[in-house]
This record gives C-alpha cells, sequence and structure tokens, in this order.
C-alpha cells in the first residue's frame, strides 16, 4: 500500500518481479532494461490494464513511472474514459536536476525486502547492509553511471513529450523534487488539494 491508503502501481517493479520469475514478459523486458531503453508501449498498456483490473484499485491509486510515452498517455486517456472511472484522474511531475538524480540513482541500494537506502544520503549504519533485517543490499542493474545516460537521453526523447500532453491539462502540477524527501512528500499533498479543487471546478 502506497501512501494515502491506495496501492502505488509501478511499471517498473511489475517488470522486475516478471523478470524475477522469468515470465515471457519479463525475458522481453531484461535487455531493454538493463540497457535503459523503454519495453514497448504494447507490452506495458497490457500490463497496466491487468492490474487496473484488480478490486484493490477501486477506491484509486498511483501509477509510478506510467505514462512514459505519448502512445502510453494516448491510451491512459482513452483506458479510463472507456471504463468509466468516477475517480478525479490528476497527474504530477517531480521535478529533479541532473547532478541529484545522477546520485539518487547511482547511488541507491536496495534490501532483499525492498527498502531503499542511498549511499550519499540515506547510508544503512554497515555498508551493504539492511538496518532492519540484516540482507544484503543490492544496486539495480540499471542504475549504474552507464545506463542512468542512456536512461536520460530516453526521458528526453520519449517522456518529455508526456509532461507536455498533462501541461495543456488543468489537471497537471509539477512538484520541486530537489528537496529532501520530507519536503517533497508535503509539496505533493499540496498539489494534490489544488488538483481536487480545479478538477472539482471542472466537473461542475
Ligand atoms: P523504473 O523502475 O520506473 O525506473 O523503470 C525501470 C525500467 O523499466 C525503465 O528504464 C524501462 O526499461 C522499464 N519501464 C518501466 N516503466 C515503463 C513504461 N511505462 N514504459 C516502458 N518501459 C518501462
Amino acid at each position: 500500500m502506497g501512501i494515502f491508503g491506495i496501492p502505488q502501481i509501478s511499471t517498473g517493479d511489475i517488470l522486475r518481479g516478471n523478470i524475477s520469475k522469468g515470465t515471457p514478459l519479463g525475458k522481453a523486458a531484461k535487455s531493454l532494461m538493463d540497457q535503459g531503453r523503454l519495453v514497448s508501449d504494447d507490452l506495458v498498456n497490457e500490463m497496466v490494464a491487468d492490474r487496473l483490473a484488480q478490486p484493490d484499485t477501486q477506491r484509486g491509486y498511483i501509477l509510478d513511472g506510467f505514462p512514459r510515452t505519448l502512445n502510453q498517455a494516448e491510451w491512459l486517456d482513452t483506458h479510463l474514459n472507456v471504463s468509466k472511472t468516477t475517480l478525479p484522474v490528476v497527474a504530477i511531475s517531480i521535478v529533479v536536476s541532473y547532478d541529484h538524480l545522477l546520485r539518487r540513482i547511482t547511488g541507491r541500494r536496495i534490501s532483499a525486502a525492498g527498502r531503499i537506502y542511498n549511499v550519499y544520503s540515506n547510508p544503512p549504519a554497515v555498508p551493504g547492509i539492511c538496518d532492519v533485517d540484516g540482507s544484503s543490499l543490492v544496486q539495480r542493474p540499471d542504475d549504474s553511471e552507464e545506463v542512468f545516460r542512456e536512461r536520460m537521453k530516453t526521458f528526453e526523447a520519449q517522456t518529455a513529450p508526456v509532461i507536455e500532453h498533462y501541461h495543456q491539462q488543468s489537471r497537471f502540477q509539477e512538484v520541486d523534487g530537489d528537496q529532501p524527501v520530507e519536503q517533497v512528500t508535503a509539496a505533493i499533498t499540496d498539489a494534490l488539494k489544488r488538483l481536487r479543487q480545479s478538477t472539482q471546478t471542472l466537473s461542475r
């Protein structure tokens, strides 16, 4: 369960889950992910459709890392229209400068249970070991500096147009992600309050 008591649906997490289970989707996705490239829209859209059909999404959900292409954003608009959702739909972009992103990504280490540390900003007490359960911390294969650069190129080419797509709607807010975690969380909560007001005005 994510913040606000609704599920956080990360397309990257679902894909990594498929890779560790060795499913056909995981096999199709792995080498693209390791190179910092995107998995095909059709595969990801179908994966999201399946996840949104689960009953725990009825009270709302957070899509994390999706949509990442204009095709995905347009697919999502249509999917939400066709499924006649009554939930207010809003988009938030967390904007982080290049240098901060580089440290957050190359410094990220993950425990067996998915706890996230950062060797620069949130190191464990003993290097390489989770404070809570003693498991070894690992680095995602795509969190190297080399793949980070590719992921940034992919973002500029394929994901930046999605921001423009949402900019044209009154359901969109940007949040300064260079701040510490607590301030980013507070800024997201404020942005959601503002968006709730503007979507209420829209639906009147
Ligand atoms: P993330 O965990 O969001 O950083 O995603 C890790 C990788 O999974 C990305 O670099 C892509 O290769 C793939 N991926 C995650 N979400 C998507 C998406 N919406 N569309 C295409 N590929 C994705």
